[in-house]
């Protein structure tokens, strides 16, 4: 069972409130956004009917200031009769002015007599016909004024208003009907990012739960994020990880596990060696014997620990500079570093290493893959035995052979010569100074390397081990 603790409980309401924010953050721009669009269609609409409404009105205006400039005489009295036959002008107010901006006669009765200065009518006496317009409680009240010009001469002006609660009442329809579905759509995305900041609250809370659970150790745990989009990604590669965590975890178990076991024998041997001789009276020749063996167990120990770290440092060894290198002067000297041991256990050496090719891998990593199976190849030849190491080119691919012709592998024990600690003949293994380790650190470095490990072997006859490589020519070819 995994308990998760209060603080990082509320670590993850923390994560719901930046749903939250993130989905008000959308509520208000949806919400700026409509508004604007609002405001934009009422003015928009209203525009579109003042524009019609002007020319009729600056149409009326001229009209009237035509009929009114034909007069010769301009009072009250003649204008109240030309305006009287102006039947067809249906306006709300008229009222007529002379130059000074008394109103000679007013539709309305309210202003006869008195001077209406009007801003409209400031504007006509300056000799400009003008129009404008105010909308207001569904009423459009617009105004306009024209000059009235008698042979040439400005002798007063006209202006007419007009209130219209038809197209005021179009134009207050249409924006309640604007706004109806504004506020529609604004209901419709608060519900959506409500749903949405829940469901996306719950599957992320559904993977942090899971890291959790995680951390705790509990490797095995998966998360099962549902659905097709970047969160179910995002929870495949979080499953992904989870695995390569556990393998690794239990690599290294495996390993320490392994190592110390490896390790523990020649300890308790040194440990049994040294108990004998302070517990039992010997003689001289006998301890020397003795501290002799313990000597080798020393040295066993001191192989075994240089491998387990060259090993560790294959395993974890980033990517590095490789060289453009050929592999036949580091054979020739891993020849000359064994020649030694090759004596020592009658083997000779036969060295084919004429169709060399270069490939990219690092001097270091190359002189452990010979060294190894240069190494292996005489430690497991017979008396008389040959070693040879072949190195030819086949297709875009540059391989290295080495053949002995030893005791060879038996099939069963093929599939884990490359396995860690593994030894087919444990005492004769030992008996040589092996440690299970040379082929696991030839295989690492050549998987590192892109290149791949095969092993060939006849019981009684030999083994051969073929690595193969990408030629660097042919990389190159292909970028
Ligand atoms: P070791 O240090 O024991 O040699 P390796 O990992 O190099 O460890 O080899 C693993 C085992 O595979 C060896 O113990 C040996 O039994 C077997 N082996 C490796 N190379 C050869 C070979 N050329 N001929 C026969 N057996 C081999």
């Amino acid at each position: 069972m995994v308990i998760i603790s209060e603080s990082k409980a509320s670590r993850y309401s923390g994560y719901s409130k930046t749903q939250f924010r993130y989905g008000m953050t959308y509520v208000v721009i949806t919400f700026v956004v409509l508004l604007i669009l609002n405001i934009y269609c009422s003015q928009t609409c209203q525009e579109l009917f003042y524009e019609s409404k002007k020319t009729s009105m600056v149409e009326k205006c001229l009209l009237a200031s035509d009929e009114i400039g034909k007069l010769e005489v301009l009072n009250p009295t003649t204008v109240a009769q030309a305006v009287s036959q102006m039947e067809s002008l249906k306006v709300t107010r008229l009222i007529v002015t002379d130059t000074s901006g008394s109103a000679l006669f007013d539709s309305a009765g309210e202003a006869a007599g008195t001077y209406v200065l009007f801003p409209e009518i400031l504007t006509a006496m300056e000799g400009n016909d003008v129009c404008s317009w105010k909308y207001h409680d569904g009423t459009v009240d617009t105004r306009a004024a024209a000059p009235i010009d008698y042979s040439g001469t400005m002798v007063g002006c006209v202006y007419i208003t007009e209130y219209d609660t038809v197209q005021g009442g179009l134009i207050q329809s249409m924006q309640r009907t604007v706004l109806r579905i504004s506020l529609l759509l604004e209901a419709v995305v608060i519900l959506f990012t409500i749903l949405f900041s829940f469901t996306f609250s719950r599957r992320l809370n559904r993977i942090m739960t899971s890291m959790r659970i995680i951390q705790e150790g509990d490797y095995t745990h998966k998360v099962n994020m549902g659905g097709n989009d970047e969160l179910t990604i995002l929870g495949n590669e979080f499953n992904d990880l989870t695995e390569r965590l556990k393998n690794s975890e239990e690599k290294r178990s495996r390993f320490v596990s392994d190592a110390s076991h490896e390790l523990k024998t020649p300890l308790a041997s040194i440990k049994l060696l040294a108990d004998s001789i302070l517990q039992y009276d010997m003689d001289l020749e006998t301890v020397r014997e003795f501290v002799g063996d313990i000597g080798d167990e020393a040295e066993r120990l001191n192989r075994m620990t240089a491998k387990l770290l060259s090993l560790t440092r294959a395993e974890d060894a980033a990517s590095q500079e490789s060289e453009i290198i050929y592999m036949a002067p580091t054979v020739r000297r891993v020849a000359r570093m064994l020649k030694q041991n090759a004596l020592q256990s009658k083997v000779s050496f036969q060295l084919d290493l004429d169709s060399d090719t270069p490939i990219l891998i690092l001097e270091d990593d190359l002189y452990q893959i010979v060294f190894n199976l240069m190494e292996n190849g005489i430690k497991y030849n017979q008396p008389g035995g040959i070693l040879s190491v072949r190195l030819y080119r086949e297709e875009d691919n540059a391989v290295l052979q080495v053949s002995d012709t030893g005791a060879g592998i038996p099939e069963d024990a093929l599939s884990h010569i490359f396995e860690r600690f593994y030894r087919v003949d444990k005492a004769r293994s030992r008996a040589t100074g092996g440690s299970g380790l040379g082929l696991s650190i030839v295989r690492t470095i050549v998987q590192r390397n892109r290149g791949e490990i095969q092993v060939y072997s006849v019981l009684g006859q030999g083994s051969t081990f073929t690595v193969t490589f990408p030629a660097f020519d042919a990389e190159v070819d292909k970028t």
